[in-house]
């Protein structure tokens, strides 16, 4: 790295602006466990002219840059190597705009999810992306790995909800598509070109975010199933009987409900005795009406033999209760060590897969733990593999990734390719699709400099 670069860097961003020596190597590069951050310098610019300055800067150099968003990121997309600079959003967290008349927020990209939510909430309105690591996941991280979560089924992931957004590219460029409509068919659709594409094209810096009528209302259910075929008749009832207000269909195998609610955290809501768990949720413009109608699906499908047993939550307080077992990811460590995939695959493949995939480990590794669970509405598991040693890692993930290019499947639903699963991308894509994600790459970065080794060699 050029000896001048730093303080270069400095005039531009300013001494609160830039991080050297300690206080660099004692952050780290992702979530729990992640190694430390390596680079030589953590780069904060506070708004999109500095960055597009800095970008300048470390092009004319041939700096490579690693973005920093949240840093909850579960496939190392984040991770740095010495000689490499992170550019952290940090510093760019203000919500700079409330439509409420055209519904949108406009934000800059290291506003954290929560916040958005929040905001949009204070305004009477709804931004539908969720998950688990809503207080620490910037807007950028989101946009960057597409992010998923608990109400894709019913919103779509993180692309449905932008419309609008702004990205400095390698050499400093600035590409503004600040659109607020839904509609804009002008060519190709450059804010989808950074969705998605974890930092690789561009950095994400502000974006138009798509917001929705909240939902006044809405109705939870926990049902046991008995047989999976029944997991897909009971998810096209419910899409058809909860008139368009079905939110969340999820599901955990009989080893994941078992296992969380054996926990002193938590109470089983129903006896651990089916091989399936569903949370059933609605959301529409009342409680009572939401709750009527998820109690005659409830029947419905009590009558068509297709549920064993039910609760349907009568307080937001048993709801917390039903979602908290869900999201219990703690409780899996005691599995350790473990190895968590997140997949994505054709309903009607689940079972046999599974079947296939448990075999083989029981095989090779006879004390293993296969735990499940997912939101199956979106094609996508989770799978914990537990009590597998670390070394065996790269051997487990074969086994799980490689059937998954038969039926279609995919090596990462939700959480990215990152560093982690660049080895089994051509398992999920065909040699002329990783062809074209090069040429784009090759186009926008020729330098290969931003987020070097991500996603694609
Ligand atoms: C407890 C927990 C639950 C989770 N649940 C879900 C879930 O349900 N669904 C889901 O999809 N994910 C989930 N995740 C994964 C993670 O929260 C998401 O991938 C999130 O979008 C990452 O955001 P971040 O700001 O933390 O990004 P980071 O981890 O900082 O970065 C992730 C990637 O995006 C790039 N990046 C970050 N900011 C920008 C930017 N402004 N411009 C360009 N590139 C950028 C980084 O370089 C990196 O490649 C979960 C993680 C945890 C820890």
């Amino acid at each position: 790295m050029n000896a001048n670069l730093i303080a270069e860097l400095t005039t531009v961003v300013g001494a609160k602006g830039i991080l050297t020596g300690n206080d660099v190597h004692q952050r780290r590069d992702g979530w729990m466990g992640a190694p430390a951050c390596q680079a030589e310098a953590v780069v904060r610019p506070a708004n999109t002219e500095e960055l597009s300055a800095v970008m300048r800067l470390c092009e004319g150099q041939n700096q490579t840059t690693v973005v920093h968003g949240g840093l909850t990121g579960l496939v190392g997309g984040a991770r740095t190597e010495s000689g490499d600079i992170v550019i952290s959003l940090e510093r760019m967290r203000s919500i700079v705009e409330i439509d409420s008349l055209n519904r949108t927020m406009t934000v800059e990209a290291g506003v954290n999810l929560q916040t958005v939510q929040e905001a949009a909430e204070a305004a009477g309105l709804f931004y539908p992306v969720d998950l688990g690591a809503r207080g620490s996941a910037t807007i950028g991280g989101t946009i960057a790995t597409n992010a998923g979560g608990n109400r894709v089924l019913r919103y779509g992931m993180t692309r449905e909800s932008v419309l609008g957004l702004e990205a400095v590219l390698a050499d400093g460029t600035v590409v503004s598509s600040l659109s607020k409509v839904l509609k804009n068919n002008t060519g190709y659709n450059l804010p989808h070109l950074f969705i998605g594409t974890e930092g690789t094209l561009g950095i994400v810096t502000r974006a138009v975010l798509r917001l929705r009528p909240k939902p006044l209302g809405e109705a939870t259910a926990l049902v046991a199933v008995d047989d999976f075929a029944n997991l897909s008749r009971l998810l096209n009832l419910a899409e058809s009987g909860l008139g368009g207000g079905l939110s969340s269909f999820e599901v955990m195998w009989r080893n994941f409900y078992e296992l969380v609610t054996g926990t002193e955290r938590h109470r089983p809501p129903l006896p651990v005795q089916a091989p399936y768990y569903v949370i059933i949720e609605t959301q529409g413009s009342s409680n009572e009406q939401e709750q009527a109608r998820l109690e005659a699906l409830l029947g419905q499908a009590l009558e068509q033999d297709l549920i064993s047993d039910a609760v349907l939550t009568q307080s937001s307080a048993e709801r917390e209760k039903i979602w908290a077992i869900r999201d219990d990811v703690e409780a899996l460590f005691s599995l350790a060590p473990i190895h968590a995939f997140d997949i994505s695959l054709p309903i009607s493949a689940m079972e046999p897969y599974l079947e296939a995939l448990q075999a083989q480990l029981d095989e090779q590794w006879p004390q293993n733990r296969c735990i499940v669970f997912g939101h199956l509405g979106d094609g996508n598991l989770h799978i914990i593999i537990g009590k597998v040693p670390t070394s065996d890692k790269a051997l487990v993930e074969d086994r799980v990734y490689r059937p998954l290019q038969a039926c279609n499947g995919s090596i990462s639903a939700e959480h990215g390719i990152g560093l982690d699963k660049k080895p089994y991308l051509q398992y999920s894509r065909s040699a002329a699709e990783i062809a074209v994600m090069k040429a784009l790459k090759q186009a926008l970065d020729p330098k290969n400099l931003l987020n070097p080794g991500k996603v694609l060699n």
